[in-house]
């Protein structure tokens, strides 16, 4: 059931998660679906609702830094310039865990991922379980991700009790995950920190290119984040495919080409690529309910938050390959 944003509705969601259950709850990326990340059995309640791969590691969601020296061991000093510029928000440190952090919850990993969100209510709900949250997207694994509590009710609405109503995510992709070992600094995904504010505090940093038949970290993988309908790129578009569809685009500004769609979605109409990342799955969730049979969309250009919103269109666009 989607609650809206009051003090006895966080209370509720706290005592859920107090008594090992999962909630969806709204953080500044994407909706997660979150439980105790100290408590192996309820973490295990997320895998079980969104159908996710045990081989596939979750982030532990804190809201202090006393917290992040319970959870990991510190062997690098940029860890603390990261955090000074980037927290709360959205980017996700990979460390070096401690015994406390469960297996499960790093998929057998040496190391955890965990993020200290700015979205107020996460914050708020974190701070009041006095845990650090294990969360993933609020989604079925491999699908859209959501950005409002409709979107988690349309996917998990039969597998979780409580969703927190906390508006749309304004960024709207994911955390930017980077990974920090003793000596080197690795960016994992792309996603609410663009590669360029990454590189003006630490720059140094270098992406780790990932082989999809051997992938050197879980979650990696070749297609995600994909609507239930076909999605192509307009460039991949063969000779009399499109005859007799019914049509959907997303474009970035305006639509470039003569095609006859029957719904047409613009990720931003002023040409400003994080309001276009803030719009991504909200757009794509939309063009899913318009009874098309194939989307088609327009690459954006790779700069800034641009990279990650190419890398979630690539991806799922992947899924019909
Ligand atoms: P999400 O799927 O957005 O919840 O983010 C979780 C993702 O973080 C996983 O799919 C992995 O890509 C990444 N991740 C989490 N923990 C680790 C880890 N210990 N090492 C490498 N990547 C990780
Ligand atoms: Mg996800």
């Amino acid at each position: 059931m989607i609650l809206k944003n009051s003090k006895e509705n966080i209370d509720k969601a706290v005592a859920e998660i107090i008594a090992g259950n999962i909630v969806a709850f709204p953080t500044e990326t994407v909706y997660g679906l979150g439980a105790n990340g100290l408590n192996p059995t309820a973490v295990a309640k997320i895998f079980e609702a969104k159908q996710r791969p045990s081989f596939n590691p979750l982030i532990l969601h804190i809201s202090s830094r006393d917290q992040l020296k319970e959870l990991v061991n510190i062997e690098n000093n940029k860890v603390y310039k990261l955090i000074d510029t980037f927290w709360p928000g959205p980017l996700t440190l990979v460390l070096p865990k401690k015994e406390i952090v469960p297996d499960i919850v790093t998929a057998g990993n040496p190391t955890v991922a965990v993020r200290m969100p700015q979205h107020p209510i996460a914050k708020r709900l974190i701070e009041a379980c006095g845990k650090p949250i294990a969360a993933p997207s609020a989604n079925q694994f491999g699908l859209l991700s959501p950005t409002t509590a409709e979107h988690v009710e349309k996917q998990l609405g039969d597998k979780v009790n409580i969703i927190l109503d906390g508006g749309k995510s304004d960024v709207g992709v994911e955390s930017t995950i980077v990974e920090v070992t003793e000596n080197k600094v690795w960016l994992l995904r792309h996603g609410g920190i663009s590669f360029e504010q990454l590189k003006e505090v630490c720059n140094s940093i270098e992406i780790k290119e990932v082989d999809f038949n051997k992938p050197n970290a879980p979650g990696q993988l070749f297609h995600h984040y994909a609507p239930k309908i076909p999605m192509k790129f307009i460039s991949e578009i063969l000779p009399n495919e499109l005859d007799g569809k019914k049509v959907g685009g997303l474009f970035f500004q305006k639509n470039t080409t003569e095609i006859n769609f029957s719904h047409i979605e613009f990720l931003s109409v002023a040409g400003d690529m994080r309001e276009a990342a803030a719009n991504l799955f909200f757009n794509l969730h939309k063009l899913e309910t318009k009874n098309l049979d194939i989307i088609l969309v327009e690459p954006v250009n790779k700069k800034g938050m641009g990279i990650a919103i190419m890398d979630r269109l690539v991806k799922a666009s992947n899924r019909y390959r």
